[in-house]
C-alpha cells in the first residue's frame, strides 16, 4: 500500500530566513512567528519546546565554499552594464549606475517586486540584479559594513555564500536566465569607503543542490533549537527585543560587536581565491 502523502503546502522561506536558520534555528523562528502574528493579528507561539537542549552549532552543513573570489577596492561595472532590478523597499542602497543605465524590468517594478519561486515555496528581494554582457544576470547584495577579512572572514563568508546562492535561485526562477555567479558588495559608509570591497560567489550545481537540501532540513526540523553563542546572539534581532530565553550575550545591534570594526586586517588575506 502507499504511503499517505504529506499534503501540507510548502512552509514559506526567504533568503533571510536561510540565514538566521544557519546562525540559529531558532532565531529564523522566532521571526516565522512574529511575522505570523502581525499578519494574522493574534499571538503565535514558536514551535521550539520550552525545555529544549540547546545546540552548539548550527545543524545545518555548509555550503560549497570553493572559487569563492575576495576583492578589496572598487566594483568596476563596465559600461555595458545595465540595472535590470532594484529592491525598492531598500532605501539606503548606493546610486552604481547613471539614470541612462537604469532599465529595470517592468515585470518586478509594480508591487513589492518580489522574486518568487513557486518550485521551491522560496522568494525574496535582490538588492539589485545587473545585466551584464551576453546575457548574464548577477544579483548583488549591498552591505554598508566594509570588508571583513582575518578573524571573521571565515564565519562570516559562509554567510555571504548562503545569501548569495539563494538570489541566484530566485533570480534564475524569476527571470529564467541562471546566474554565474553573485556578487556582495561592502560599502564602508562608515569608513567613507576606505575598506569597501566586494565577494564574487559562483552558482554551481553544488550550490544548487545545497539549496534544495537546506530548504528541506529546515521545514522539516520542528524542534528549530537555539545555539546560544556570543557571535550570534549578539547581533540577533528578537535577542534585542527580548524574545529568547536561551540567549548567551546582550544583543549589541545588527553588526554585532563595535570591536569588529577595530579587527586588525590581515594583508596576506587580500585579493586571494578562497579554495
Ligand atoms: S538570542 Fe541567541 S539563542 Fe536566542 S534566538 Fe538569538 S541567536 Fe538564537
Amino acid at each position: 500500500m502507499l504511503a499517505p502523502q504529506d499534503l501540507r503546502p510548502l512552509e514559506h522561506l526567504t533568503p533571510h530566513d536561510l540565514v538566521a536558520y544557519f546562525h540559529c534555528p531558532h532565531e529564523m523562528e522566532l521571526g516565522r512567528a512574529a511575522r505570523e502574528a502581525r499578519r494574522s493579528g493574534a499571538s503565535v507561539d514558536a514551535c521550539t519546546p520550552p525545555g529544549v537542549v540547546p545546540l552548539r552549532h548550527s545543524p545545518m552543513f555548509s555550503p560549497p565554499l570553493h572559487d569563492i573570489e575576495v576583492v578589496p577596492g572598487r566594483l568596476d561595472l563596465g559600461p555595458e552594464d545595465v540595472l535590470v532590478y532594484e529592491d525598492d523597499g531598500e532605501d539606503d542602497l548606493p546610486v552604481l549606475f547613471p539614470p541612462e543605465r537604469v532599465r529595470k524590468d517592468p515585470r518586478f517594478t509594480s508591487g513589492p517586486g518580489t522574486l518568487h519561486d513557486a518550485e521551491l515555496g522560496f522568494a525574496g528581494r535582490p538588492d539589485l540584479v545587473i545585466a551584464r554582457p551576453h546575457g548574464t544576470l548577477v544579483p548583488l547584495e549591498y552591505k554598508s559594513t566594509h570588508l571583513f577579512l582575518g578573524y571573521h572572514e571565515a564565519h562570516g563568508r559562509i554567510f555571504d555564500t548562503v545569501q548569495a546562492i539563494a538570489e541566484c535561485r530566485l533570480v534564475e526562477a524569476a527571470f529564467g536566465v541562471r546566474p554565474p555567479y553573485a556578487l556582495i558588495l561592502y560599502g564602508d559608509r562608515g569608513g567613507d569607503g576606505e575598506r569597501e570591497g566586494f565577494v564574487k560567489i559562483p552558482y554551481t550545481d553544488a550550490g544548487a543542490h545545497w539549496l534544495r537540501a537546506a530548504l528541506l532540513q529546515i521545514r522539516a526540523d520542528r524542534t528549530r533549537a537555539p545555539v546560544p553563542m556570543e557571535r550570534n546572539c549578539a547581533g540577533c534581532e528578537p535577542n534585542g527585543e527580548g524574545r529568547c530565553p536561551f540567549a548567551a550575550a546582550r544583543y549589541e545591534g545588527p553588526h554585532h560587536r563595535p570591536g569588529w570594526h577595530a579587527m586588525p586586517r590581515e594583508p596576506a588575506l587580500l585579493g586571494r581565491t578562497v579554495k
